[in-house]
């Protein structure tokens, strides 16, 4: 018998392009003698439109994308797109990044209809993508971290000096400035002076209702793959290199420019105490499937935590697969891997 998997892609957010080439990718890794794909697509509206089974991997994106007008009356949700006929799908796997997709609302929403579903859970997608509560639990866990602040817009409204002051005695320049919840760079400022910390706060609040201020480190940018479920493996690290001042949101997806090395260059006892840290921020947030973990390497040395992506980019170019390319898994055993972690937990839970 062949896997039904529900492929769920698209999305309303900035992210909806990634997402279709991630979909045309995945569908055209799986083997199609082991998996039956059922496509389920969220357009740029948000409106959800179960596609037919795909009988060949499709040639272009075109193929993936379907028009609401066949499908389900607006505002088109319906949990009918997780079946095929009368049955349901056996496992979904959700291709979307941002919020309303790795933020934990998607997952809330497979757990109601008792679906099993790749990568995280509601817990670890939803703290996942609050930078606030994420460094929080870190914190607590013992993970070396930049130091940080953070705020609530009607807190700065109403004070905004003291804010800015408290920031500056806390934190100095350069400081980074970012929304809680948002992914890709979107919104993040680095100040080096009070002017600029304010034209950051007035850019970052136009995305959240909260801020987090970290200081400003001097460091490579090393990540690492993560990979299970209770006993979760790491893959060798790549080095993001950006051409730019920082990694924003033109280097992740426009310039194509910002190097990315396999492995990276650091030592044995560095990638140890990597591996461990991975691990324990995937325990501490309590993590399934798989994340993206990246760290800091400051120029002077320390090895720090910056954050776990929850549903790392996927195309076959994006970091994730190629860490674990290199690790010895490619791409489509990497997702044949992830469908098998997705119905072992959903098995634990039952
Ligand atoms: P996102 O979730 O949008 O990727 P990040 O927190 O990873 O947000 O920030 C995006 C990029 O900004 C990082 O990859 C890095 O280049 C730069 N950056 C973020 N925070 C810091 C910091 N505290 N010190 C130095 N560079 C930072
Ligand atoms: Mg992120
Ligand atoms: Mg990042």
């Amino acid at each position: 018998m062949k896997t039904k998997i529900g492929l769920l892609y698209g999305g309303k957010s900035a992210e909806h392009k990634v997402s279709m080439q991630t979909a045309l990718a995945v569908t055209r890794a799986l083997d199609f003698s082991k998996f039956e794909i059922h496509p389920i697509y969220i357009t740029e509206e948000g409106e959800w439109v179960k596609g037919q089974q795909l009988d060949t991997p499709p040639e272009d994106v075109k193929a993936l994308e379907f028009s609401s007008k066949s499908a389900l009356p607006s505002p088109a949700f319906s949990p009918a797109v997780f079946q095929n006929g009368n049955s349901k799908l056996d496992v979904i796997f959700p291709l979307l990044h941002g919020p309303n997709g790795e933020d934990g609302t998607v997952q809330g929403l497979l757990e109601l209809l008792n679906l099993p579903y790749v990568g995280n859970g509601v817990l670890a997608s939803a703290a996942g993508m609050d930078k606030i509560i994420m460094k929080n639990i870190f914190a607590q866990a013992g993970l070396a971290q930049v130091d940080y602040v953070s705020f609530l817009k009607s807190e700065w409204e109403k004070e905004a000096s003291a804010v800015y002051e408290k920031t500056e005695e806390k934190l100095g320049y350069p400081c980074f400035v970012k929304p809680a919840n948002l992914g890709s760079s979107v919104g993040i400022s680095k100040c080096t002076s009070r002017a600029e910390l304010e034209t950051a706060f007035e850019e970052a609040f136009q995305f959240d209702r909260k801020i987090i201020i970290e200081q400003g480190v001097i460091a490579r940018e090393i990540e690492m793959g993560v990979l299970g479920n209770d006993d979760p493996e790491c893959s060798v690290c790549g080095e993001i290199v950006p051409k730019k001042d920082f990694y924003d949101y033109t280097a992740k997806y426009e310039d194509g420019n910002t190097a990315l090395i396999i492995p990276a260059e650091i030592s044995a006892d560095q990638y140890e105490e990597l591996k461990e840290m991975a691990v324990k921020a995937y325990k501490a947030l309590d993590c399934s499937g798989l994340v993206r973990a990246d760290f800091f390497l400051a120029n002077d040395g320390r090895l720090l935590i910056n954050e776990v992506n929850t549903m790392p980019g996927f195309t076959p170019f994006s970091m994730f697969p190629l860490l674990w390319k290199h690790t010895g898994l490619e791409y489509p055993k990497l997702i044949e891997r992830l469908v098998q972690l997705a119905i072992e937990r959903h098995e634990q839970k039952q």
